[in-house]
């Protein structure tokens, strides 16, 4: 069966080019079936966001899709920078974005926050089905350490032994990251679709 990967996301595309290949899936990305899209994320919600990148896909190509959305939620920051993740405050750099949370919780004793990330597949009858991971944790004082990307070196995991995600190796996130457990939910949920 074919799948379209909604994303330009080189790291993406190779991860789930993993995860549907040996479950008997045709993989594609979004460029290599040409399809040349920006879908605005204007949902209010990752779910709804997931949903409208894979549904923009599937409306042109009628075949199953995957896409998924994610953020950190900062409960000081009322849950920013959340869906505007990527783009906090229209800051230029990862670098800015990261300061810009840790000024705003500059004085504040409350440092929880978490990642969410949440998959759409549509499969091959238009059907959206959502997959949610979430990681719980804290923001540290400062950045420390230089692994992953975006918000990992702020970004201190329960699991993570009081250090920043970006001071642990790359597969400390394969287990225990929020997108990690969204994977996981939707690989079981693909196996058991199979042995139907
Ligand atoms: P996306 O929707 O997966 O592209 O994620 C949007 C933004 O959320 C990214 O640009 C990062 O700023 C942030 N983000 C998502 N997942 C992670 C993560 O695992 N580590 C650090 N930052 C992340």
């Amino acid at each position: 069966m074919k799948l379209i990967i909604a994303s330009n996301n080189k790291g993406k595309i190779r991860e789930y080019k993993d995860i549907f290949e040996p479950l008997g899936f045709r993989v594609f990305s979004q460029s290599e079936e040409n399809i040349r899209l920006e879908v605005e994320e204007t949902g209010s919600t990752f779910e709804q966001n997931a949903i409208l990148k894979a549904r923009a896909i599937y409306e042109l190509a009628h075949c199953c899709v995957v896409s998924d959305d994610s953020g950190l939620e900062v409960e000081a920051l009322g849950g920013e920078p959340g869906l505007y993740s990527a783009r906090y405050k229209g800051l230029e750099t990862e670098h800015e974005r990261r300061l810009a949370v840790l000024k705003g919780l500059e004085g504040s004793d409350n440092r929880r926050a978490r990642f969410v990330t949440c998959i759409c597949f549509i499969d091959e009858t238009g059907e959206e089905h959502l997959f949610t991971g979430v990681w719980n944790g804290e923001i540290a004082l400062r950045e420390e350490g230089t692994n992953g990307f975006g918000y990992d070196p702020i970004f201190i995991s329960e699991d993570g032994n009081g250090k920043t995600t970006a001071s642990l190796p790359l597969s400390f996130k394969e287990t225990y990251s929020h997108r990690a457990k969204a994977v996981r939910r939707l690989i079981s949920w693909l196996q058991s679709r199979k042995d139907c």
